[in-house]
């Protein structure tokens, strides 16, 4: 069996889901790793569709059990993590796992996996492009904005050197054409 992962990582705003979405359409062996979650499911969410939902005891009991590949406090009060469960899940049909997540819980994903792993970093190609897209989007306030384009500034800051490949989007089309290429490529390896 292959037993590989695939993990993207990046600022917000910076286009990962899209792209995401499109090498889960083109790839049928690609699956996407469902994570655990203390936060409350939002709107018509379902517990082992977006996430799989706990209260914050069963959380850390989990935790406690060393069910995790990796977690985070990523709001106050709120944890996200992955489950080994979820991994030998997708595993054991075969599949290789696609990860969209933060940039700190992609460069731990790494460390867990290894040569098993391609981490591909997606980067806006500048904090000032970056803060057009989201004023562009229109659903955040000024302040909002701000923060995100602070955060995403360090965390590109962070991710220096950390991952194995960097993908720039500044046209959408391009880094689509550029992720298909170097997935199909460590697919096929
Ligand atoms: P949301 O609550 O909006 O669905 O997700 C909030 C944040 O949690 C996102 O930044 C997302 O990347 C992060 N996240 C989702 N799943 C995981 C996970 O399994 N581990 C870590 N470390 N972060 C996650």
């Amino acid at each position: 069996m292959n037993n590989k992962v695939v993990i993207f990582s990046a600022p917000s705003g910076a286009g990962k889901s899209t792209i995401v979405n499109h090498l889960l359409n083109l790839f049928p062996e690609l699956e996407f790793s469902i994570s655990a979650t203390s936060r409350a499911p939002r709107g018509q969410e379902k517990h082992g569709v977006e996430y799989y939902f706990y209260t914050s005891d069963e959380f850390r009991s989990l935790i406690a059990d060393d069910r995790f590949v990796e977690y985070e406090e990523v709001y106050a009060g709120s944890f996200y993590g992955t489950l080994k469960s979820e991994v030998d899940r997708i595993w054991a049909k075969g599949n290789t796992i696609i990860f969209d997540i933060d940039v700190q819980g992609g460069v731990n994903l790494k460390k867990f996996f290894g040569e098993k792993a391609l981490s591909v970093f997606i980067q806006a190609p500048s904090v000032e492009i970056l803060r057009e897209r989201l004023v562009g989007r229109g659903t955040d306030t000024p302040e909002a904005i701000e923060k995100r384009v602070a955060k995403a500034a360090s965390e590109m800051e962070f991710a220096e050197g950390k991952f194995d490949y960097v993908l720039i989007n500044d046209d959408l089309q391009t880094a689509k054409d550029e992720a298909e290429k170097v997935i199909g490529d460590f697919l096929k390896a």
